[in-house]
């Protein structure tokens, strides 16, 4: 079991061209902007994309929701389950 969750990637919708959730690095759904969906590629819950921190924190994607469910969130249970809010 990893200490630290990776929490370095998501999914973002790709809307204009394949109309499918694409994995992408959480520096490039930065790039996307607000606007573009973003999902966690683990328990497809709706997330939100942070930016390099002034205090050192990496660039880092955030349940906009907790969930508990999830090992990249801060509450896992170590039971794994698919966000009870999650985008498709
Ligand atoms: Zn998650």
């Amino acid at each position: 079991m990893p200490m630290m969750p990776n929490n370095e990637d998501c999914e973002v919708w790709d809307a204009a061209q394949a109309q499918e959730w694409r994995l992408v690095r959480v520096e490039d759904a930065l790039l996307l902007g607000r606007e573009v969906r973003k999902r966690c590629p683990e328990c497809h819950g709706r997330v939100r994309a942070h930016k390099l921190a002034n205090n050192g924190m990496r660039a880092h994607i955030e349940h906009v929701a907790k969930h508990s469910g999830c090992s990249r969130g801060s509450n896992f249970s170590g039971r794994p389950s698919i966000h009870p809010l999650a985008v498709g």
